[in-house]
């Protein structure tokens, strides 16, 4: 754009740092990012910021940005040439894959990946040396959600958007803090309660927090009661006849899971599920024994509660969207979960229509775009496609002019797997970009202690020191968010552009270039023969080829500079889709067919009958607490960036341990002690907030990852959901002490 009278340019980009993915306008001088702010065009945002994107330039300045490569000789880092670092790099991929075959080595990437970063790894990966061990962070945050939306729907990503925020009046919130995690986004439900009196705001949670300020009800709910309420809600639902029962003839199927798999304690576990269809009557038969008495017990959600959330997702007259992220997902039974916030919808026909959906909400910038769309996962191609099928491994072969025999058909492995294969002395080489692992997964220590024996030869790409460069043999300096092109896609399917606007500091390269750097080295690079000039555009044209026809087509690569965004799929005439498998909007719907669930069997979505079960761990007399870990508004993950903003630094410093004032009473802690929490994986000091901004219910206690000091989550179990893989950072048993 041309200079305003300031002589600051203004670009549009997308914001760095979380799923909601607002409209952004960065405004630039002298080579610097002078300010950032909400785009009043955008239609994410209309202008808004939260706290974090409002300070969005500062992240990139901090004093001890990444500026060189640098190389471990015994205990130090030193300074290195590009040239000896990617050549150490990549002689020990070479030497570990001709001594222990591709399964050896891996990459470790992001939700915060664009998409020409993401594709560049999956293709150098899955297509030129010959594994699956790609992965994406994303397996810690959205796995759970992936593996719902396919087995419910037989695609990924959600039927609806943000447009059902403005639209809806009636909104449950499970386990999900919106007005911290995802606060622009609730700017829009309080915007609508505020124009309409009808608007009803639902939280159910296991702790006050600054979204129940603002809901209408909270309703206090024990760890694991979701399995539990959500159950016996249907139950509810079944028992009044108070479902949409042609919808459910023409829309829905009915299936069984496997119960009891394991929750993925010991190395290896890998179970299968093996569904078993169900007659709607058989359904109904076994939902009979979920009823809002039993439920009341195992979530501590009172009967009556039940009863009235079931009159709420039933009433006619009512728009009812569900929301979660986290509190669902981070859980041994996430998946479960899941499905069973579908089953309601889907109950009650209450889905696919503007202004009443389940909107799965995410955390990073583009979990949905990279790390979904492309295929980051260890079992995944690009656009839904999975290693184990055949015709898919053609497919992503053809177009990447590959040997088909090259993508093995072998699922890679998956995040807790991985970091134990380090552990077992099996995983090589890994390469780890955009992300800081050695500070986010659970049981830590495990992990760090493996690392730091040296088990595997450790790369990480990042714009800052952090708990994971530590640990690494070599450190890269790498380019972040308008110092590069790139591409997000954010929770509503929006897939958003931005050019590079500056200058990375230093000798600091694009993760893309990284990677490709190393593919040349290993023999690859003839897989990647974009033009200098034309880079992304090729890259990206070649990237939406996997797309075209799926119900998930991307637009041409130019369309998005003149846009705030796309949804998809975008049809041949350049329109976003809001609303998918609706004749209001879906090209793959034709007029007059209402709903068609196009991509699940048989046209129709799932309902599962998911049983309560019990968490991996539960309190004790020796560990009596629930331990729960999240995020708060002024710091975004693991404070990589947020850290390095000196007014977001000052207003939430560290870490403190929020607890109920009769459990603190009880054990003599008064507010900002020095508190030890301990699990049996761990400790950990931190300061004691009673009645501070979040307040869990007695019994729970709960902490923020984002503090780079203290290792947070090695108190977590590394448990994950036997379908997903996505480990259970909301529930385990810790004690705490006066330190
Ligand atoms: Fe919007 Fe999230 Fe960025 Fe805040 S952090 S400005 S809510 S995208």
């Amino acid at each position: 754009s041309a200079a305003d009278d300031k002589g600051i340019k203004w670009g549009k980009a997308p914001c760095r740092y979380c799923g909601v993915g607002c409209c952004v306008l960065v405004g630039v001088k002298d080579g610097k990012i002078v300010a950032t702010k909400g785009d009043p065009a955008g239609p994410v945002n209309k202008g808004l910021n939260c706290i974090k994107g409002y300070f969005l330039s500062k992240a990139l300045y901090g004093k001890d940005r990444l500026t060189h490569p640098l190389i471990r000789k015994g205990n130090k880092m030193v300074k290195a040439s590009w040239d000896e670092a990617l050549n150490l790099i990549a002689s020990k991929y070479k030497e570990a894959i001709a001594k222990n075959g591709p399964d050896s080595v891996a990459i470790y990437g992001s939700g915060q990946w664009t998409v020409f970063e993401g594709y560049t790894a999956v293709k150098l990966f899955k297509g030129g040396i010959g594994t699956n061990n790609v992965e994406p962070n994303a397996r810690l945050c959205m796995a759970s959600a992936v593996v719902g939306f396919m087995n419910t729907f037989g695609s990924d990503e959600p039927m609806g958007c943000y447009d059902d925020l403005d639209l809806g009046d009636t909104y449950i919130l499970w386990g999900a803090n919106m007005a911290e995690a995802h606060p622009v986004l609730f700017s829009r439900l309080i915007d609508n309660k505020l124009k309409n009196k009808k608007v009803k705001i639902i939280d159910i949670a296991t702790r006050r927090t600054r979204t129940t300020q603002m809901a209408d009800e909270y309703i206090p709910m024990h760890p694991q009661g979701d399995l539990a309420a959500l159950n016996a809600i249907a139950h509810v639902i079944l028992r009044d006849k108070l479902y949409d029962e042609s919808f459910v003839k023409q829309h829905v199927t009915f299936k069984r899971g496997t119960e009891n798999q394991p929750y993925g304690l010991k190395d290896k576990e890998n179970p299968k599920e093996e569904p078993k269809p169900l007659t709607f009557d058989e359904y109904k038969q076994l939902m009979k024994q979920f009823t809002p008495e039993w439920a009341e017990k195992l979530s501590g959600i009172p009967a009556k509660k039940i009863e009235h959330l079931a009159q709420l997702y039933t009433d006619k007259s009512r728009k009812v969207n569900s929301l979660w992220t986290m509190g669902v997902n981070q859980h041994v039974r996430g998946v479960w979960v899941n499905n069973l916030i579908y089953n309601l919808h889907l109950l009650t026909g209450k889905i696919c229509k503007p202004g009443e959906n389940p909107l799965s909400l995410t955390g990073q910038p583009s979990a949905c775009g990279t790390a979904r769309e492309v295929g980051t996962f260890a079992h995944r191609l690009p656009a839904d496609m999975v290693v184990m099928n055949e015709a898919h491994r053609k497919k992503t072969a053809e177009i990447w002019g590959v040997d088909p025999k090259k993508i093995s058909p072998k699922v890679g492995l998956h995040t807790m797997e991985m970091y134990r294969a380090i552990d077992r002395g099996e995983l090589k080489c890994l390469w780890i970009q955009c992300t800081n692992p050695f500070q986010s997964i659970p049981n830590l220590s495990r992990y760090r202690k493996a690392a730091q024996a040296r088990k595997a030869f450790i790369v990480v790409s990042d714009i800052y020191p952090t708990r994971s460069t530590e640990v690494a043999d070599v450190i890269l300096p790498s380019a972040s968010w308008v110092e590069k092109e790139g591409v997000f896609g954010n929770t509503e399917r929006r897939t958003q552009h931005w050019f590079k606007m500056i200058e990375p500091p230093g000798e600091a390269k694009e993760d893309t270039w990284q990677l490709i750097e190393l593919a040349k080295r290993l023999g690859h690079g003839n897989l990647f023969p974009y033009s200098q000039k034309n880079f992304h555009k090729e890259m990206w044209e070649e990237y939406r080829k996997f797309t075209i026809g799926t119900g998930k087509d991307l637009a041409p690569y130019e369309t998005y500079f003149k846009v705030r965004g796309l949804r998809w799929p975008v049809k041949s005439n350049g329109q976003e889709t809001r609303w998918r498998y609706t004749d209001a909007d879906d090209p793959y719907v034709k007029k007059g067919e209402g709903v068609k669930f196009y991509k699940a069997p048989g046209n129709k979505a799932t309902i599962w009958f998911r049983p309560y079960e019990p968490p991996a761990e539960s309190p004790n007399s020796e560990y009596p607490f629930w331990y729960c870990t999240g995020r708060l508004l002024e710091h975004w993950h693991t404070a990589t960036m947020t850290g390095r903003v000196p007014e977001l630094k000052r207003a939430m410093p560290g870490a403190t341990l929020e607890m109920h004032p009769e459990d603190a009473a009880r054990l003599g802690i008064k507010n900002r002690d020095k508190v030890k929490v301990s699990s049996r994986r761990g400790s950990v000091v931190l300061t004691a907030e009673i009645n501070g901004r979040g307040k869990p219910e007695k019994g729970n206690v709960f902490t923020t990852f984002f503090d780079e000091t203290k290792l947070i989550n090695d108190l977590c179990i590394d448990a994950f959901d036997p379908l997903s893989k996505e480990p259970d950072f909301k529930k385990c048993a810790v004690k705490v002490e006066k330190a």
